[in-house]
């Protein structure tokens, strides 16, 4: 019997089967499969959060393969290394991976084909983020145009999984064990806190998009933006980690729903945001370090200070920032309207830089998207592609007192004598923060008309320069 070279699927963000390019084209190649996950340079700089995160879903992820007679061979280091020693070792022909976006990951991969016998998939993305143009062939800058060229484009095809067993090689090669990685350590604080927000692997993700199809989308275009009505799908958490595919929600929806639904249209539109967001970094790989307007880089942002530290801690003294904090802390997540309205606060009232708050996400998110995540900052602090206006300045207590008007979001975050909750919070937190639920002082660090007026003044001055 002549026994066929395997082929190496490299999984990175795309712990799914569904809508899997790489791994159907493997697949259907009939040849032995061996999956691998490397904890390279790209993961090792993963915040807390989003890093113990991963682990879970690659556990969640092996765990299914060895159901279906396969296995996820794990290995730490240097990738194109790796790689090659997998290579010499079995034998394999191929190796298959879901392109990633971001400018280090693209560094990487392309070292890697230049080494290998690689092939990269699209699978993260609706599209290419190279793809869409302008009339005049350039890039976009402003969503709208963007949502209606891609809207009108774009036709997205995605199929759920029938792959029921994969084939392996003779011998499987050795593997690491998770467990000794460690990548839940930085999260000591709040693990078992946080752990009960989360919702890890692909089935989890499928049965969020269903009910969200079922009792949620009608809904949507006016709920979204009420914290306690739960209004929104969830979906991030498992798209950041690929146990789902953009492509399968998109078709989802579009099958489900005639144009005239605006619910539907509407979800759409937010989840076309996420494509421009990669659009953006595509064209400006430095989205998450330099503004995107340059002429911002010389604004005079206060780098990290002691409001900032409370902001962070979730003791600004501003009822709906600190319930959005301590939501973030706790959850690892933050509702979307609160990200707007505590990254106005910091980076306006507080005038801090945005790059502290996108920081600050990125080591608490479980849902942390390096394309989304640098939008979203440079959008709220203005110095983005279609931001909002510097000079729009979200009030905290007019947005409370529009979306959470029966103040129900901050009691649940806030009121830790009645809320299990608002009481996790102070079980999350490390023990360095020094706060307990009855010591903490709620006396406001900046009162809001005067961070109103600083931000304005400071604007004036650097409009005039
Ligand atoms: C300062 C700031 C930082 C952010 N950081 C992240 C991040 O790290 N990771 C992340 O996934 N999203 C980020 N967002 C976008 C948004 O807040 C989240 O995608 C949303 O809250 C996720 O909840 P959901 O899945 O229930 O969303 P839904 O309302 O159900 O939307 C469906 C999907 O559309 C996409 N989407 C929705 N809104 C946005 C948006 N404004 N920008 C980009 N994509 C969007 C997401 O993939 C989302 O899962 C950020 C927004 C801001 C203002």
């Amino acid at each position: 019997m002549v026994t066929q070279a395997p082929i190496i699927i490299w999984f990175r963000r795309d712990f799914r089967f569904s809508d899997h390019e790489a791994l159907s084209a493997a697949h259907s190649s009939g040849r032995p499969i061996i999956p691998i996950f490397i904890f390279d340079e790209v993961f090792e700089a993963l915040g807390a959060a989003p890093k113990w995160r991963l682990g879970l879903a690659i556990e969640c992820f092996k765990k299914k393969l060895e159901r279906m007679g396969s296995n996820l061979i794990l290995r730490r280091g240097n990738a194109c290394e790796i790689l090659q020693e997998l290579v010499n070792e079995t034998g394999a022909l191929d190796v298959y991976w879901s392109r990633a976006y971001d400018p280090v990951s693209i560094h990487r991969d392309t070292k890697v084909k230049s080494l290998l016998n690689g092939t990269s998939f699209k699978g993260h993305v609706l599209f290419e983020p190279w793809v869409p143009k302008t009339k005049s062939g350039e890039n976009f800058k402003v969503y709208t145009p963007f949502w209606r060229h891609v809207s009108s484009q774009l036709t997205v095809n995605s199929t759920l999984s029938k792959i029921s067993k994969l084939h392996s090689p003779h011998v499987w090669p050795k593997s690491d064990l998770l467990s000794n990685w460690g990548l839940g350590e930085e999260m000591n604080r709040g693990r078992n806190v946080v752990s009960k927000y989360i919702n890890v692997g692909e089935e989890v993700a499928l049965n969020k998009l269903e009910n969200f199809i079922v009792s949620k989308v009608n809904g949507y275009k006016i709920d979204r933006d009420f914290p306690m009505r739960h209004a929104t799908s969830g979906l991030s958490e498992n798209l950041t980690y690929g146990e789902i595919s953009p492509r399968l929600i998109f078709n989802s929806l579009r099958n489900t729903f005639d144009k005239n639904d605006l619910g539907a249209e509407h979800f759409l539109k937010e989840l076309v945001w996420r494509e421009f967001a990669y659009h953006l970094l595509w064209h400006f790989p430095k989205l998450d370090t330099q503004c995107w307007r340059g002429e911002w880089n010389d604004f005079p942002w206060k780098g990290i200070n002691k409001n900032a530290k409370a902001w962070m801690q979730g003791r600004t003294g501003q009822s709906f920032v600190d319930a959005g904090m301590r939501e973030l802390y706790t959850t690892g997540t933050m509702h979307n309207r609160l990200r707007m309205i505590v990254g106005s606060y910091l980076t306006k009232h507080l005038q801090t830089d945005w790059r502290i708050g996108l920081k600050w996400f990125e080591d608490c998110l479980i849902d942390w998207d390096p394309a989304s995540n640098a939008m979203g900052w440079q959008w709220i602090a203005g110095c983005g592609a279609d931001a909002a206006p510097y000079f729009r300045i979200f009030n905290p207590n007019l947005q409370a007192e529009k979306f959470d008007s029966d103040g129900q979001y901050r009691k649940k975050w806030l009121e830790a004598d009645k809320e299990l909750h608002a009481k996790a919070f102070f079980d999350a937190i490390p023990v360095a923060w020094k706060l307990s639920a009855d010591k903490i002082n709620q006396n406001e660090i900046i009162d809001l008309s005067l961070g109103r007026k600083i931000a304005l003044d400071a604007y004036a001055i650097f409009k005039k320069q």
